[in-house]
């Protein structure tokens, strides 16, 4: 579903993805691991092109990512993202703000997206704040919105920066628990997260990045209770 294929990506003198290889089967929930500054918001970026690569190529569903235009328009479209920031639109509603990229982008019928959206707002818990505007909202439940609102471009693929490390604490197992029902239903994923008891329940797969490689790729388990290298070691001493 998502094919990395000898992807390099340079800031400058900073070689910041190196030789990325990456082959993401439908269904499959991957967990991004690694130090401060590794590369692992820069892959997710490169991902759905808000940031172009220097070379190699990138697929998704078999579709390869163009450059620019109106095709990469549709398939950014098809790689739902969800910030640390949440970056909704303040003025206007939640309700709005889930049914502007249908009706935008998919170009769905106004009556259409609004129940979509509905739909969306309820399974993520939040169907009785849609006339609300964001700021009314705790974090949590912002989260939740962006979450709908990516949902509601019906993505095949879902990408998740740090989702949860803006939230107070209390909040931060509301959003995993959308994030675990949508794992569970089949959503192929990829997640940078800190939250390391998420990774472990609903990880398929854990990449652990270091200075811009892919420097681990296993299972969750293996790589918690067995890492491999020096730097994943030192990472999850760190960590746990
Ligand atoms: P963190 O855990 O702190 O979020 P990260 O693993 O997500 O780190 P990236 O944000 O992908 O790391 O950054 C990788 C490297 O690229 C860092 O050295 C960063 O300073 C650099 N970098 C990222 N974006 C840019 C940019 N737009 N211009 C220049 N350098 C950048
Ligand atoms: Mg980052």
């Amino acid at each position: 579903m998502i094919s990395m294929h000898d992807v390099e990506k340079t800031f400058g003198d900073l070689h910041v993805l190196k030789h990325i290889q990456l082959d993401v089967p439908a269904g499959q929930v991957v967990i991004v691991l690694g130090p401060s500054g590794s590369g692992k918001s820069t892959l997710c970026r490169t991902i759905n092109r808000l940031e172009p690569i220097d070379s190699g190529s990138i697929a998704i569903d078999g579709k390869t990512l163009p450059e620019e235009g109106r095709a990469l328009a549709q398939l950014r479209a098809d790689v739902g993202m969800v910030f640390q920031q949440f970056n909704l639109f303040a003025h206007k509603t939640i309700l709005e703000n889930v049914m502007l990229g249908p009706l935008k982008v998919r170009k769905k019928g106004k009556d259409e997206a609004k129940k979509r959206a509905l739909e969306l707002l309820d399974r993520v818990g939040i169907a009785n704040q849609a006339e609300k505007y964001p700021a009314q909202l705790s974090g949590g439940q912002q989260q939740r919105v962006a979450i709908a609102r990516a949902l509601a471009m019906d993505p095949k693929v879902m990408l998740f920066d740090e989702p949860t490390s803006a939230l107070d604490p209390e909040m931060v197992n509301e959003v995993l628990d959308v994030m675990t029902a949508l794992a569970k239903e089949g959503m192929t994923m990829l997640v940078v997260t800190h939250e390391m008891g998420f990774a472990r329940r609903a990880g398929d797969r854990v990449l652990f990045m270091a200075d811009g490689e892919i420097v681990e790729d296993t299972d969750p388990e293996s790589f918690f209770t067995s890492p491999k290298s020096d730097r994943a070691k030192d990472f999850l001493g760190k960590i746990l």
